[in-house]
């Protein structure tokens, strides 16, 4: 994927925000490590420089969901524990031992293919694994105490494993009901009273639980969303201290033009022109990541909200403007602009998704330029 330098539309990342919004979080634990995840390439911002604004913040770890990831950030030069959050074709763990990486592992069959895996290899280390219990989320882990200290113990006798850590996600953390986060606490309390040791690593927190159940079970907690200065439950709950956006997106007007009423704009001429009015061209679409479902959407422009007017096309939008504007003028589409700001929840909103969806789907294609 080719990155498009040469056009005026890019994300602009503030690593002070991330850096503050982890700074202020390590000083609420008392007790516990921050491990900043950054899979999905940093919720969009960028892996390595959001992992690098986060160090500064206090984090002493990291998690990521592909191997690959992993190995991003160790040819980056971290060398702090990291995390894959995901099973790991076995195949591929050779790899996970080179560069001192972390998986999790989510049952018993799978510890046995490792385990033939690497006694085959004589490697130089052995694997860390964290155990995944699944306590209510249904995705990936171990379901039973029987299960997980069948593992352990499995572990325990393995010259080529290492136990390093257990831990368990929250599927409702975010929400005003707390009544199934306390079913799967209790469940992840049950399992951790009834190991026969403890493991280096114990966790269960993401964004929401840390924010929301600051009693949540563990020494070690993994900061998403939050971190990027996004509220883990949109509309639902207020934040429990603020939290800075680090993303901005912005362009610029490419094309300024006159129309006289009963014009057609965009695709299948699904806005018309009622009177005589400007538009304006931002070189901006869905392959980028802003859907078609942001027609109707306003944008800022010299602190002024201009629509979005006709289809959203592949690469360009089109907005009304209030009077005529010169070529180059900033466009905001996340961001402030004078008085005015429009935050990603806004987006989420007109897109009828969540902000964390908005950040990943942000395109390759639009550069990220970063602001210490
Ligand atoms: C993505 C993820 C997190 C981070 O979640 P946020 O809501 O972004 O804080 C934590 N734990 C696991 C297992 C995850 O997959």
């Amino acid at each position: 994927m080719v990155v498009a330098w040469h056009r005026p539309t890019k994300a602009i990342i503030h690593k002070k925000a991330i850096t503050e919004n982890v700074a202020n979080e390590v000083s609420r634990l008392s007790d516990k490590e921050l491990f900043a995840v950054v899979k999905a390439n940093g919720y969009g911002h960028g892996a390595v420089e959001t992992a690098k604004a986060a160090e500064a913040g206090g984090a002493s770890g990291f998690c990521v969901a592909t191997l690959d990831e992993g190995i991003e950030l160790r040819e980056a030069g971290f060398v702090q524990p990291i995390l894959v959050l995901n099973m790991v074709p076995v195949d591929a763990l050779t790899l996970a031992v080179i560069h001192d990486l972390s998986i999790t592992a989510g049952n018993e069959e799978w510890l046995e293919h490792v385990t033939g895996y690497l006694e085959e290899r004589h490697l130089e280390h052995p694997l860390k694994l964290h155990l995944k219990v699944d306590t209510g989320m249904g995705r990936i882990g171990f379901r039973s105490s029987v299960e997980v200290n069948a593992a352990v113990n499995y572990l325990q006798n393995s010259s080529v494993l290492e136990w390093e850590g257990i831990f368990t996600h929250f599927s409702t953390a975010d929400q005003a009901d707390t009544s199934y986060w306390e079913k799967q606490n209790k469940r992840f309390l049950e399992v951790i009273e009834n190991l026969p040791e403890l493991p280096r690593y114990i966790h269960s927190s993401n964004s929401a639980t840390a924010l929301w159940h600051e009693q949540a079970p563990g020494n070690m907690i993994r900061y998403g969303v939050a971190m990027y200065g996004l509220n883990p439950s949109g509309h639902e709950l207020a934040e429990v201290y603020p939290l800075r956006p680090a993303l901005e997106l912005v362009s610029e007007l490419i094309q300024v033009k006159k129309l006289p009423a009963g014009e057609g704009i965009s695709y299948g001429e699904t806005y018309v022109t009622p009177k005589e009015e400007w538009i304006g061209t931002v070189p901006i679409g869905y392959a980028d990541g802003w859907l078609r479902k942001m027609q109707g959407f306003s944008l800022l422009i010299e602190g002024v909200y201009c629509e979005t007017v006709g289809r959203v096309c592949m690469d360009q939008l089109m907005v009304r403007l209030p009077y005529e504007l010169p070529v180059g003028t900033k466009v905001t589409l996340i961001g402030q602009s004078g008085e005015e700001e429009i935050t990603m929840q806004d987006v989420a909103d007109q897109m009828e998704t969540i902000h964390y969806e908005v950040a990943c789907i942000l395109g390759p294609r639009i550069p990220r330029e970063y602001q210490e």
